[in-house]
């Protein structure tokens, strides 16, 4: 029996097509991904809801906040065995890693997005729409969390990031690898995200920085953050967490100021921890009391460190939070 599928439409690359004067790739005044119910039908009946047509971009957490609602609510009224999700492929990760946090449901979440638009050759829009609608259809996707699916691959929302530019391969999960594989006829999970976390939050009024740390940073930018006060900053450290000494009076003086912070690494592979005695090592950041997580990048840890100084839980421990990783 077919199943009913919840698509929802924000917009990006997959709802855009290349302008042929200008030679740029451009939304359009119709998503052309709505001419496309009749093919889509094949596979499941689906459900159309246009959230938004934003290049992603564009987006911001207050958007991915109203998508979770939109979701929320939905699930709410109707019966769906799953939900699909277009979006542009630059901040996918950020919705479906914000999703993954905020939603407290066991139905396949699927996000998708195209790297070729809708008019040019070798568009991997409604391909990848496709594959999509048949993983949100699919029982082992359940309790999976939000996955993203992208040529013939599915990842888990906590791990997956854009890789490349320009290349249809460009979703790669470091250090994990994908949860499973598609081909024309099969959909194959060889493993499942080990954890899952829910917040739930009502508003965003909190604001959080992310930096990246490289060799010689002067402290002035993390002083300018102070000023503008932020309520929480993340550090892409170096290697498996340190910074360079001069960033260690801001630091601490941030940390003073009860300005959470948490730390991930700018490499991609490997765990952030607390090691180096030396100053701006790891082992003194987190004696000043910095917080390491691990097995997120730093837009991630951006989103979870928003979420968790917005969320409504009173008993919610933020260590124990970045910890769970
Ligand atoms: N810049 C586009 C966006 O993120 C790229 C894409 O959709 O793939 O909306």
């Amino acid at each position: 029996m077919k199943k009913q599928i919840l698509l929802i439409h924000t917009g990006g690359t997959i709802s855009m097509h290349v302008n042929e004067e200008s030679g740029a790739v451009v939304p359009d005044e119709i998503n052309p991904l709505t001419k496309e119910h009749e093919k889509l039908e094949r596979f499941a009946h689906i459900t159309e809801i246009e959230a938004f047509n934003l290049p992603s971009p564009h987006m911001t957490p207050e958007h991915m906040l109203k998508l979770r609602n939109i979701i929320q609510q939905q699930l709410k009224q109707t019966y769906y065995d799953g939900v699909v999700i277009t979006h542009g492929t630059d901040t996918l990760e950020e919705t479906a890693y914000f999703l993954d946090l905020t939603l407290n449901t066991r139905i396949p979440i699927i996000l998708t997005g195209a790297m070729r638009s809708s008019n040019v050759l070798g568009s991997d829009g409604i391909y990848n729409l496709v594959a999509a609608i048949r993983v949100a259809s699919e029982e082992k996707a359940y309790g999976q969390g939000v996955l993203v699916v992208m040529n013939d691959e599915i990842h888990a929302a906590a791990n997956v990031t854009k890789t490349s530019t320009s290349n249809v391969a460009t979703f790669q999960s470091p250090q994990y690898g994908p949860i499973g594989l598609i081909t024309l006829t099969t959909i194959h999970f060889h493993h499942s995200p080990v954890m899952r976390e829910y917040v739930d939050l009502e508003n965003l009024n909190k604001r959080v920085a992310m930096l990246k740390t490289y060799a010689g940073m002067d402290p002035d930018i993390f002083e300018a953050i102070r000023q503008a006060k932020y309520d929480g900053i993340v550090i892409e450290g170096l290697g498996q967490g340190n910074v360079p000494p001069s960033l260690v009076p801001s630091i601490q003086a941030l940390i003073d100021d009860n300005i959470p912070i948490v730390i991930v690494s700018r490499c991609f592979n490997g765990i952030a921890q607390g090691v180096y005695g030396y100053t701006g090592g790891g082992k003194m950041l987190e004696d000043l009391g910095a917080i390491y997580t691990t097995g997120i990048n730093g837009q991630k840890a951006r989103l979870k460190l928003l979420v968790a100084l917005n969320q409504t839980d009173p008993n919610l421990k933020l260590e124990e939070f970045f910890h769970n990783n």
